[in-house]
């Protein structure tokens, strides 16, 4: 006997949603999905009517689902919305040049503009190089924090009001608990917000699939037929990050509502007041927001183009002292040109 869907009673079930248990057919599915996701753009207050947004698009499920999915509530709910496709390409030959292909197709499939930036351009650097020069270990951190400045730079060379990125409940929950185990307040503070960086000099970047399981993006995209990259990178993910994400699957099978309950204790984590808090500086070389004189970015790159690529691991404020910054930097550097932001 075929299992009938929960929700229209009527066709066949061909899912059980990872989120709520309740098998469904695939039309109730698709609803189900894009309308908790309209709901959580209309009760965070993600978008204002006429805005452009830049997607972060990396050819990867989570990006070509938030593509996808944007354009089709854009169009449902009439946001009013001029989405625009922003990717970084970080130099990782048989990785991002591959992915990059995905997000040609995607812009073409969609009708999007598609603006590529890569780190050879803002930095002088590919990951390829960077990880010649330092190996295997630390090379995540030297990508995630370009990445992020990249993000920014391209978001303001196209002068968007908004950056939206496809960072999906498993996510924000590993976050979540790589911030607790490490201790890192300002962080954790942060990780949880749905809308991060709208400080007046900034780009504010937003989560629409904040609450929304990586097990459904996959069901969705398979269903919908969406054309992905599901390859990993060549250089391994954050071993840190992958303990983590173990550690939550485990938690998960055996209690499925593991990744929301953990959101939800992020949300309720405050700050006691007295609490000192990192303070939001800009750097002196760069511009870009730091809580130190020199964001990461400016110390990382000085490390790699002085053949010192170890400098920028560790603490930040410990090596911009012993950088000792020359007096025609500090004046060179007076304006807001660009910030940085960590949002995860
Ligand atoms: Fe960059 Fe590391 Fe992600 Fe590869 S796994 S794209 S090196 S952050
Ligand atoms: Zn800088």
């Amino acid at each position: 006997m075929p299992i009938i869907c929960h929700v229209c009673n009527d066709k066949k079930a061909l899912l059980k949603r990872p989120k709520t248990g309740h098998a469904l057919c695939k039309e109730c599915f698709y609803w189900a999905f894009e309308s908790e996701i309209h709901h959580t753009i209309v009760t965070g207050k993600l978008f204002k009517e006429g805005e452009i947004v830049a997607i972060g698009a990396s050819g990867g499920k989570d990006s070509t689902v938030l593509a996808h999915t944007l354009k089709v509530l854009n169009e449902r709910y009439n946001y009013g919305l001029d989405l625009r496709l922003l990717s970084i390409d970080e130099g990782i030959t048989g990785y991002r040049d591959d992915s990059l292909e995905t997000v040609k197709r995607n812009q073409q499939e969609y009708d999007l503009p598609l603006t590529v930036l890569s780190y050879e351009t803002l930095y002088g650097w590919t990951m390829d190089a960077i990880v010649k020069k330092i190996g295997k270990k630390n090379n995540c951190t030297f990508c995630g924090v370009f990445r992020r400045q990249a993000l920014d730079r391209g978001a303001m060379m196209l002068g968007v009001n908004k950056i939206a990125t496809g960072h999906n409940a498993d996510d924000i929950a590993e976050t979540i608990l790589m911030n607790i185990l490490r201790g890192d307040i300002a962080r954790l503070k942060r990780c949880t917000a749905i809308i991060t960086g709208d400080d007046p000099s900034g780009i504010p970047r937003v989560k629409p699939f904040k609450y929304t399981y990586e097990k459904e993006i996959v069901a969705y995209a398979y269903f919908k037929k969406l054309d992905y990259f599901s390859t990993e990178c060549i250089y391994s993910p954050d071993a840190y990050r992958g303990h983590a994400r173990a550690y939550l699957k485990d938690l998960e099978s055996i209690r499925p509502s593991t990744i929301i309950d953990i959101i939800h204790s992020g949300e309720m984590l405050s700050v006691c007041q007295g609490v000192k808090l990192p303070s939001q500086l800009k750097c002196v070389r760069c511009g870009y927001i730091s809580s130190n004189e020199l964001c990461k970015a400016c110390i990382l790159l000085e490390g790699l183009n002085k053949g010192k690529p170890k400098l920028g691991i560790g603490k930040t404020s410990k090596v911009t002292q012993q950088l000792k910054l020359s007096k025609s930097e500090e004046a060179s550097c007076s304006g807001g040109c660009n910030k940085i932001k960590n949002d995860l």
